[in-house]
C-alpha cells in the first residue's frame, strides 16, 4: 500500500492544510517520505460531527455485529504483510521479531474484544421486578444496563507503535464498548499509523459500520490533539505517553464546560523489591535476569524496573556487583526518537550529577544514532526519602539501586513511593512473613503485584491491571490493558417502569440475548 499522509475521515481520504512533517528513522537520523500535512480546525470538526453522527447507530449495533468488526480489523491489519513491519521498523528502531510480536499481540488483543462483546456480560444487566403489592411503599419495576460514553479521541505512544497506537488497546476496547474512535496519530510512526488506520478503515466499509466510526488525524504540533480533547463531541480521552502530555490532556479535558475523563497511563519507576532469602540464595540469578529485564528493548517499556530495593548486607553487594558486570557488556540499542534518546541522556546525566548517586557500571556505547548506554547506579534509602528527583522516571535502560539499612526503612521507602504500575517481590518461602507486612503498602502504591518475576511483559487477559495510582494513570479503578478496559468507556442507565416495547434489548423480559442477569439480586444462570 502506498503511503498518501492524508487525514482518514470516516471513509474519506483527505488532505491535511497545515504544517507537514516528515517520520525519521531514529537508527540513521534520515527523513522517510512521504510528507504528513497536519489537519486544520475543520477537519477535527468534520471528524467530530461523523463519529456524534454515528455513534446511536454504533452503540446500538448487536454483539455479532460488533465483534465481527473488531475481528475484520484483526484481519485487515494481517493483510497488511510485511509492508507494515518494515515501515514499523523503520519509524521506529525496532527489531523485526518484536515488531511481529507486537502485531500478534494487537490483533489477539481485537480478537479478545470479539469474545468479549459477544459474551455480553459487560452490559451487566440487572432487573428488579415491580413490587405492586409492597408495603408501605409498592417498588417499581426497575432495569439496568451500561451504554458507552460516546466518541473517544486515543493518543497512542511512541513505545508500541502497534499494540499501544492506532488499533492498540484504548482503540480496541472503546469500540467494543460502542464507542466511535477518532485517533490523534503519534508523529513518530505517522506511516505506521496510515496504515494501520487504512486496514481499520477498509473494517468499517466491510462491515457496512455508521461511516464516523473511526477517523485519524495527523498534527505537526499539539493543536489537533488538543481540538479534539475540547470538542463537545469527544466524550473520554485514552492516551499513553509522558507524564507531562497526559497532564497537559487532562487539564483540557477538566477545562471544558463538560469535564471528560481522561484514562491517561504516564509514568512508572517499578520497583523491586529483593527480599532479604531470595537474595542469599540466587543473588547472581536475579542480578543476571534484572539486567536482562532492565536493557530488554532498549529500556523503553512502561513497565521497566527503574528502581531497586533491598537491605544492607553482603549479598546485596554482590548482587550489585554482578549485575553491574552484567550490565557493563549490554549492547547500545537505537531508541525510539531522538527526542527519547535526548530525555535519557539528560535524565541519566541529572541522576549521576546527584551527590547522593554512586555511579555501578554503564553499557556499551553504540556505533548509529540515537543509542541507548544502559545504566546502573546506587543511593541510600535515606536519601531517596529526603529526594524526590530521584523518584524521576529515566525512560530507557537505566536503574538506581536503592540500599536500605534495615527492613523499617524499605517500608518506609515503599510508603513514600508515588503511584506504580507494578511492584515486583523477589522472594524465597522464608520471606513471606516479610512481605506479608510489606503487601498492604504495596496494594496502595500498585495496580500489579507480582512474585519472582519482572515487571516488563505485560499478558493481555481478562485479570490484567495496566494501571495504577497517580502518577502511573490518571485514574487509578481502571486498566489500560486487558479485557476490563471496557469498562472504562461505559456508564451505567437505569430504566424505571419503561414497558418491554420500549426497553433496549438486552432489558426486554424475554431476554432473546441470553444474557447473565443479576435478577432481584440473584445472578441467573
Ligand atoms: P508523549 O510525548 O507524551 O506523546 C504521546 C502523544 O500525546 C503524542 O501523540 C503526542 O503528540 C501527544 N502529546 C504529548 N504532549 C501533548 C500536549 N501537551 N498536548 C497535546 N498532545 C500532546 O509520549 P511518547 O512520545 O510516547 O514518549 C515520550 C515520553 O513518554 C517518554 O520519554 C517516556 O517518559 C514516556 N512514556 C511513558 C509510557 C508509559 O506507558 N508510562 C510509554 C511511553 C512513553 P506528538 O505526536 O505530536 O508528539
Amino acid at each position: 500500500m502506498i503511503l498518501e499522509g492524508k487525514q482518514i475521515i470516516g471513509q474519506d481520504i483527505a488532505a491535511g492544510p497545515g504544517t507537514s512533517f516528515q517520520a525519521v528513522d531514529p537508527a540513521n537520523g534520515e527523513t522517510l517520505p512521504p510528507e504528513f500535512p497536519s489537519a486544520d480546525g475543520k477537519q477535527v470538526e468534520r471528524a467530530c460531527q461523523l463519529a456524534w453522527d454515528a455513534f446511536d447507530a454504533y452503540r446500538e449495533t448487536s454483539l455479532e455485529e460488533r465483534a465481527k468488526f473488531l475481528e475484520t480489523i484483526a484481519e485487515e491489519i494481517e493483510h497488511l504483510g510485511g509492508g507494515l513491519i518494515e515501515r514499523a521498523m523503520s519509524e521506529s528502531g525496532l527489531p523485526v521479531a518484536r515488531l511481529e510480536g507486537e502485531r500478534g499481540r494487537t490483533c489477539n488483543q481485537l480478537r479478545l474484544f470479539a469474545n468479549v462483546v459477544r459474551a455480553g456480560e459487560w452490559l451487566d444487566v440487572r432487573v428488579d421486578p415491580a413490587l405492586p403489592e409492597r408495603t408501605p411503599m409498592p417498588r417499581p419495576d426497575l432495569r439496568q444496563r451500561h451504554i458507552p460514553l460516546g466518541p473517544v479521541a486515543v493518543f497512542g505512544a511512541s513505545n508500541f507503535p502497534l499494540a499501544f497506537s492506532v488499533a492498540g488497546g484504548d482503540t480496541a476496547s472503546a469500540l467494543a464498548s460502542g464507542c466511535p474512535v477518532i485517533v490523534k496519530a503519534h508523529s513518530a510512526h505517522p506511516g505506521t499509523s496510515e496504515l494501520v488506520a487504512r486496514a481499520i478503515q477498509s473494517a468499517a466499509k466491510k462491515c457496512n459500520m455508521p461511516e464516523g466510526v473511526f477517523s485519524m488525524l495527523f498534527d505537526a504540533g499539539y493543536e489537533v490533539g488538543t481540538s479534539l480533547v475540547k470538542h463537545p463531541n469527544i466524550k473520554a480521552v485514552g492516551f499513553t505517553g509522558s507524564r507531562k502530555g497526559g497532564l497537559a490532556l487532562q487539564q483540557a479535558a477538566q477545562s471544558r464546560p463538560e469535564p471528560i475523563p481522561v484514562y491517561a497511563e504516564m509514568s512508572s519507576i517499578n520497583p523491586v523489591f529483593l527480599m532479604p532469602k531470595a537474595l542469599e540464595a540466587r543473588g547472581t540469578d536475579l542480578a543476571q535476569a534484572f539486567v536482562g529485564s532492565l536493557s530488554m528493548g532498549a529500556g523503553q517499556f512502561c513497565t521497566n524496573p527503574g528502581l531497586v530495593i533491598g537491605l544492607k548486607s553482603p549479598a546485596l553487594d554482590s548482587f550489585i556487583e554482578e549485575a553491574g558486570k552484567a550490565l557493563k557488556d549490554t549492547p547500545a540499542n537505537t531508541m525510539l526518537t531522538p527526542g527519547i534518546h535526548s530525555a535519557y541522556e539528560q535524565s541519566v546525566a541529572k541522576l549521576a550529577g546527584n551527590t547522593k548517586v554512586n555511579e555501578v557500571s554503564r553499557g556499551l556505547t553504540g556505533e548509529g544514532e540515537n543509542q541507548c548506554q544502559a545504566g546502573l547506579f546506587t543511593t541510600q534509602g535515606a536519601d531517596v526519602l529526603a529526594d524526590e528527583s530521584l523518584q524521576e522516571e529515566v525512560f530507557g535502560a537505566t536503574s538506581l539501586v536503592v540500599i536500605c539499612s534495615d527492613m523499617d526503612e524499605m517500608k518506609r521507602v515503599a510508603e513514600a513511593l508515588e503511584g506504580q504500575l507494578t511492584a515486583t517481590l523477589q522472594m524465597d518461602e522464608g520471606d513471606t512473613d516479610t512481605v506479608a507486612s510489606l503487601l498492604p503498602t504495596l496494594e496502595r502504591k500498585a495496580g500489579r503485584i507480582m512474585a519472582n518475576g519482572w515487571p516488563t511483559g505485560v499478558e493481555v487477559c481478562h485479570a490484567m491491571v495496566h494501571g495504577g495510582p497517580f502518577p502511573a494513570t490518571t485514574d487509578s479503578r481502571t486498566t489500560s490493558v486487558g479485557s476490563a478496559a471496557i469498562y472504562r468507556f461505559l456508564r451505567p442507565v437505569c430504566y424505571q417502569n419503561l414497558s418491554d416495547a420500549l426497553l433496549p434489548e438486552a432489558l426486554k423480559e424475554a431476554n432473546s440475548l441470553g444474557l447473565k442477569r443479576l435478577v432481584d439480586g440473584k445472578r441467573e444462570g
